[in-house]
C-alpha cells in the first residue's frame, strides 16, 4: 500500500493539533471505505512552541505510532518548519498542511486523484474566498503582481503552502538547499506539472494567526530578492538617468555661463537636486545591500533549523 506522508508544522497550536489529527484520521477512514487505501505518516514539526503544542503531539505519537515529529531548538518560522519536515517525510506521496484545519485534510481525496489519475506531479490549492481587511487584500495582490513580473517563477494569486507532491517532485525540491527560504517560488521553481485547485477559504479552527502585517511584507521582500535580480536592474537604470539628466543639467549651465555670465543663482533648486540625488542613491544602494545581506547569511552556511527532539 501506498504511503502519504503529512508535513505539519505547529507553533502554539495546542488548541489544534488533537482537532486536526481527528479530522486527518476521519478523512483517511472515509477514504478506506471509498476503496483508496494509503498509510498515512505524520511529521508535526514543533517550531519552537511555548505552550504545551509538544507534550500533546508526544501523546499523539504514544498512541499512534504512524505519529512522528521533529522539535527545534527555538522558533525558527514556518519556511524552516517545512524545510525540516520535507527532509524527514517518507512515503510515496508527501502533503505540506498547516494545523488550524485552514488546509482542508478533506480535500486530500481530490488532489490524489488529480495525481493518479490525471497524471500531475503536484496538487496545490488556492484559496477562492478570503476574509480579508483591505489594505491587506491590495498588499497581498500587489505583492502577487509584482513578483510575477519581476521573476522567472509564477505563482498563483493566493496559492496556499497547502499541496500534494510526488515523491519525485518532493526529491527535487530537496535539492534546493537555500538558507533564504522562499518556499512558495520553490515549489514553482522547480516545475513538474501542477494542478491549482480552489476552495473557499475556511477561519481557523482556534487559536490565532501568527502573521503580523510587518511579518508580511517581510516575506514579501523576501520573495522578490530571493527570485528575482530585477530590482538591481531598477537600480542601475535609475542610476543612469539621472547620471543623463544632470549631464544635460551641467551643460544647460555652464553654457549659459559662457553665453550670459553673471553669478548662478536658485541655490534652493540646488539643493533639492542634491537631497533628490541623495534620496536616489540611498535607495539603490539599499537595494544592492538587500542582495548582500542575503549573500552574507547564504555564505555563512548555517543549517536552517536546530533540531532539540525528533522521534
Ligand atoms: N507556523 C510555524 N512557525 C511560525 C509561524 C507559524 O510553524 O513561526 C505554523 C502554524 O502553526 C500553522 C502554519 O504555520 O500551522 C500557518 O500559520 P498561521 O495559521 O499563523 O498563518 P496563516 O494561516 O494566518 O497564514
Ligand atoms: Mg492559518
Amino acid at each position: 500500500m501506498e504511503t502519504i506522508g503529512l508535513i505539519v508544522p505547529c507553533y502554539n497550536e495546542e488548541p489544534s493539533i488533537n482537532l486536526f489529527y481527528d479530522e486527518v484520521e476521519r478523512v483517511f477512514n472515509e477514504m478506506k471505505e471509498n476503496n483508496m487505501n494509503y498509510n498515512h505518516e505524520y511529521w508535526f514539526v514543533n517550531d519552537g512552541s511555548s505552550d504545551n503544542t509538544l507534550s500533546l503531539i508526544k501523546n499523539l505519537r504514544s498512541k499512534d505510532k504512524n505519529v512522528h515529529y521533529v522539535s527545534f531548538s527555538r522558533n525558527f518560522g514556518k519556511e524552516s518548519a517545512m524545510a525540516a519536515g520535507l527532509d524527514n517525510v517518507g512515503g510515496d506521496y508527501v502533503a505540506v498542511m498547516d494545523v488550524d484545519l485552514q488546509d482542508p485534510p478533506a480535500l486530500l481525496p481530490k488532489m490524489i486523484k488529480y495525481i493518479k489519475e490525471d497524471g500531475y506531479d503536484v496538487v496545490g490549492c488556492v484559496q477562492k474566498t478570503r476574509k480579508q481587511n483591505p489594505v491587506r487584500a491590495f498588499l497581498s495582490s500587489s505583492f502577487y503582481k509584482v513578483i510575477n513580473k519581476m521573476s522567472d517563477v509564477e505563482i498563483k494569486q493566493n496559492v496556499r503552502d497547502y499541496r500534494l507532491m510526488t515523491r519525485q517532485y518532493v526529491d527535487n525540491v530537496l535539492k534546493l538547499c537555500e538558507y533564504n527560504r522562499f518556499t512558495k517560488g520553490i515549489f514553482s521553481w522547480v516545475g513538474f506539472n501542477t494542478k491549482y485547485i480552489e476552495y473557499d477559504g475556511v477561519e481557523r479552527a482556534a487559536g490565532e494567526s501568527h502573521w503580523s502585517l510587518y511579518q508580511l511584507l517581510e516575506y514579501s521582500l523576501e520573495g522578490i530578492v530571493d527570485f528575482s535580480d530585477v530590482p538591481l536592474k531598477v537600480a542601475t537604470w535609475v542610476g543612469g538617468f539621472s547620471f543623463f539628466i544632470s549631464i544635460i543639467g551641467l551643460i544647460f549651465v555652464v553654457l549659459r555661463a559662457i553665453f550670459f555670465g553673471g553669478a548662478v543663482s536658485g541655490w534652493p533648486s540646488l539643493v533639492s537636486i542634491i537631497l533628490f540625488i541623495n534620496g536616489v542613491q540611498l535607495f539603490c544602494l539599499g537595494i544592492a545591500g538587500n542582495y548582500i545581506g542575503k549573500i552574507y547569511l547564504e555564505t555563512k552556511n548555517r543549517p536552517k533549523y536546530i533540531v532539540k527532539e525528533k522521534e
